[in-house]
């Protein structure tokens, strides 16, 4: 029986995904053999990795003008990737938001090809919120801005894009495809696939062509969107299956309504959760309330001598991995888009009975 996963990452799959997978897994687009075991360059998977494509686009709503690039390395490859390919062009500085452990490794991989200026932090009250544009000193001579709107780790989600005057650079790896987003307005968009897109072990970066030719002379091949770019993302061997997995992730978020109807259904999971959260006397939520990440809701038991116990029984209940980051403590939950209603409503209904029994 399936149960309900509420891993950060990697992350629930859409069941029918699965089962198609499963189903044509020996015998594939009636080539006798799995898509795992044919060439990239075929036409049967060059027409996966196209449609995979296409279909983003439509989702997203991709601007003609932007480069879709099916990547290699996780968003942690592209901590490395952006500086390497945005500093070519003019002083190597960029502005960076501060708001826990994602921005910090990002910062730490540009810190070392470059200056950065932290433009803002929320490490004062121990990133449990997402700062506001207010107070920004940005830099004139910045190559890019970079944010992560939403932390994975510390639940916080930014309610806006920040409006700034060079290339705005955003970690969408815990969000993508969770909500309209305003596309044209960002310079590169990138996520690594194994919260919302598909499986682990490809990345989706998106990235405005104007950008291509900023790169580093001594920029490492394989992290070149250039190269991926001139190459249709097959300049070396991509991950077929991951691609492939991504594209029927993408076919099942247009027949659910798209990002339109992940929006609402993600607003609908995390407050029916926030919401239990904040009427208990029992659990509470970290994150100040502006800025809640619909994806991702951590919460603390009262008495954290019980979280042992709370674990070991949502497990036997059928509720997966609500342990919280190791570096947080408590419990988290991850709310993504392959995450139904009904494992919210289990989780909550649990919560109920647990805090009865315990409280
Ligand atoms: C999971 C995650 C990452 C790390 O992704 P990898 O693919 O493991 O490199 C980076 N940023 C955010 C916001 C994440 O959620």
């Amino acid at each position: 029986m399936r149960k309900f996963n509420f891993c950060a990452g990697p992350a629930a799959l859409p069941e029918p995904v699965l089962r198609q997978a499963q189903e044509e897994l020996l015998d594939w687009a009636g080539l006798g053999c799995s898509v795992m075991e044919v060439s990239h360059r075929s036409p049967e998977f060059v027409a996966v990795a196209e449609r995979a494509e296409r279909d983003l686009r439509d989702l997203l709503s991709i601007p003609a003008n932007y480069r879709v690039l099916f990547v290699s390395g996780g968003a942690t490859g592209q901590f490395s990737a952006i500086p390497w390919n945005l500093f070519g062009a003019g002083d190597k500085v960029a502005d960076y938001i501060h708001t826990g452990q994602w921005a910090k490794k990002a910062i730490g991989e540009a810190r070392r090809y470059g200056q950065v200026n932290v433009v803002a932090s929320s490490e004062d009250r121990n990133f449990t919120y997402a700062p506001g544009p207010d107070s920004w000193q940005q830099s004139d001579n910045a190559a890019y801005f970079h944010y992560t709107p939403n932390e994975t780790i510390g639940g916080v989600e930014f309610g806006y894009v920040p409006e700034v005057s060079c290339p705005l650079v955003a970690d969408m790896s815990s969000t993508i495809l969770s909500q309209p987003i305003p596309v044209e307005k960002y310079g590169v968009i990138y996520a690594g696939a194994q919260k919302n897109i598909g499986p682990s072990g490809i990345t989706v970066v998106i990235v405005r062509d104007d950008l291509l030719d900023r790169a580093l002379p001594e920029i490492p091949r394989s992290l070149n969107w250039k190269v991926a770019a001139d190459a249709g993302s097959m300049d070396n061997t991509p991950p077929t299956f991951a691609w492939y997995l991504a594209g029927l992730v993408f076919q099942w978020l247009k027949a659910q309504g798209g990002v339109e109807a992940m929006a609402e259904l993600s607003l609908r999971k995390s407050q029916l959760l926030y919401d239990f959260i904040d009427r208990s006397g029992f659990y509470s939520s970290p994150v100040e309330r502006g800025s809640r990440s619909r994806m991702n809701v951590p919460f603390v038991l009262a008495n954290d001598s019980l979280d042992k116990q709370f674990l070991r029984e949502s497990e036997a209940a059928g509720l997966l991995n609500l342990k919280g980051h190791r570096s947080v403590g408590g419990m988290r939950a991850s709310l993504y888009n392959a995450v139904p209603l009904e494992a919210v409503e289990a989780l909550v209904a649990f919560m109920a009975d647990f805090e009865k029994r315990n409280g």
